[in-house]
């Protein structure tokens, strides 16, 4: 399987070279030539299998340039009971009749980021050591989507994890989540700003080509194409889990920000896997909800993007939303450039005909909706009183979309993206319930916390890196071992704000 650039660029790269790529060099996203078709033999053959195994199989239709048998473990690794809490990994739970939860978030930080990140980390290392190499992630998150990376890549050999968090707008369980790790590799970079702040960091010190070679540096972020793969898995699993011939069909409805879940939804349908309806919905950030209702595309402006309570949902533009598109315009890579590389930065946006439009629904199966802040805690309390299930406010906004488009006779898969422990203070608001994280997780926020402050300065950034970075070669085991020692551990409480605020 080779890959190739949503903007045109058609030169074709092998899994492991973009692996550990973000953008393609012409700016577009990769995706892979075509979709290897899942048949009726295969989907026979790939009932009863175990997660791991499943993942294994479908991981192997885009990978060839890694060895069946090294693949295989880097999968049984990943996707055991020990680290997402049973035996299924995503197992279904029944509403109603036909209307199911498929459980996604009861990997380590407790949502369903865990699903890729856990997988991503483990090639990520493997990859490094097979070409001697070493690789730095920076980001920036003041949602869900570092925490997972850090969990993911904590003690990895090879890697080292710099995630800049704007200071104090986290839920106290958030920061106690990420500030807890101990892990040498793990730099928790708290800047003394707000989440733009953090990304315009980030922005600049990628945009030091010099620096960004001479450290190595690179992301995790959703558009990375193995952590989409990833994701397709567990589409393959629930639709085995919610059928019992492959003459059925049967519907997912998905809570989306930046596209990445519903993307994966898509490439499993474009691979056959006998999906009837693709339900997307948002909160009050409706950017792709007006996309697939009337066509226009309309990138939001910061004061224009509302803080709600699905925060991780908070999104102004969709980042995974281009794979879409390019598949939609039969992957008329001159046009996606002219739409994304041109239209979106200088005019914010672009529209597409009706007659473009159309296929989204009738050929690719889209539909989509909304939810309100009113709409999540009437279902979030509707689901406790009729079904007994606590869901977030996440899982709210899809199941509330869901339930106005069930049909009777298709199955209805809602993703359960997150743990309701993760917002309790919507859940209270809704049920009057807090609800209790698991065990493990309980004493969390007593442990003792590990991170820097910095000023929001690109200079303070870069010397923080420079000090702590892995070198751009294999680094010696003293280079590491300094790196650890030097590392700063700072324990003053940070303010502790109602709930977080715009998503990563
Ligand atoms: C990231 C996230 C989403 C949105 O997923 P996308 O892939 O960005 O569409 C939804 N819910 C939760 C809990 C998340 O963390």
């Amino acid at each position: 399987m080779k890959y190739l650039s949503t903007r045109g660029d058609g030169t074709l790269r092998g899994f492991s070279d973009i692996l550990l790529e973000g953008l393609a060099p012409d700016g577009g996203l990769y995706l892979p030539t075509h979709y290897p078709q899942i048949d009726s033999a295969m989907l026979k053959r790939w009932r009863g299998l175990p997660y791991a195994e499943l993942a294994f199989e479908v991981l192997s239709l885009y990978i060839d340039d890694i060895p069946p048998a090294d693949l295989q473990t880097l999968c049984k690794a990943t996707y055991t009971e020990a680290v997402f809490g049973t035996p299924q990994i995503t197992p279904l739970i029944a509403l109603q009749p036909g209307l199911y939860l498929q459980a996604l978030s009861n990997g380590p930080t407790l949502a369903f980021k865990d699903m890729a990140m856990q997988l991503l980390g483990r090639l990520f290392e493997y990859e490094l050591a097979r070409r001697g190499e070493q690789l730095n992630i920076l980001g920036a998150t003041s949602g869900d989507t570092g925490s997972a990376a850090q969990y993911a890549m904590r003690g990895k050999r090879g890697l080292r994890v710099f995630m800049l968090r704007p200071q104090g707008r986290m839920s106290p369980f958030q920061q106690a989540q990420m500030f807890s790790l101990q892990d040498a590799n793990i730099h928790n970079l708290c800047i003394a700003g707000v989440f733009d702040d953090c990304q315009d960091i980030v922005k600049a010190v990628s945009n030091d080509l010099a620096f960004k070679r001479r450290h190595r540096i690179g992301s995790v972020n959703s558009i990375n194409w193995a952590r989409l793969l990833a994701q397709v898995v567990y589409y393959v699993a629930g639709y085995l889990q919610a059928t019992r011939s492959n003459d059925e069909r049967v519907s997912f409805a998905v809570p989306s920000g930046n596209f990445g879940n519903i993307c994966a939804g898509h490439v499993a349908r474009s691979m056959g896997l006998p999906i009837d309806k693709l339900v997307l919905a948002t909160n009050e950030n409706d950017v792709l909800d007006e996309f697939f209702r009337t066509g226009v595309y309309r990138v939001r402006s910061s004061a224009e993007t509302h803080a709600t309570s699905s925060p991780s949902m908070d999104i102004s533009k969709a980042s995974n939303f281009e794979r879409f598109v390019f598949d939609l315009l039969g992957r008329d890579g001159a046009r996606v450039q002219a739409l994304f590389g041109d239209a979106v930065p200088r005019e914010g946006g672009f529209s597409l005909s009706a007659a473009e439009l159309a296929p989204a629904a009738a050929r690719h199966g889209f539909v989509s909706g909304r939810s309100s802040h009113a709409d999540r805690l009437a279902t979030i309390r509707h689901t406790w009183q009729t079904h007994g299930e606590m869901i977030d406010t996440h899982t709210a906004d899809g199941l509330f979309v869901a339930r106005q488009h069930l049909q009777p006779g298709t199955p209805m898969l809602v993703l359960e993206t997150a743990q309701p422990a993760k917002f309790a203070q919507t859940l209270v608001e809704a049920i009057g319930i807090r609800p209790e994280p698991p065990a493990a997780l309980r004493d969390i926020e007593h442990l003792p916390r590990r991170f820097t402050v910095l000023p929001p300065q690109v200079e303070a950034v870069k010397h923080f890196i420079e000090q702590h970075a892995a070198a751009a070669t294999a680094a010696t085991a003293a280079t590491a071992a300094t790196a650890a020692t030097a590392a700063t551990a700072a324990t003053a409480a940070l303010a502790e704000p109602t709930e977080p605020a715009a998503a990563a």
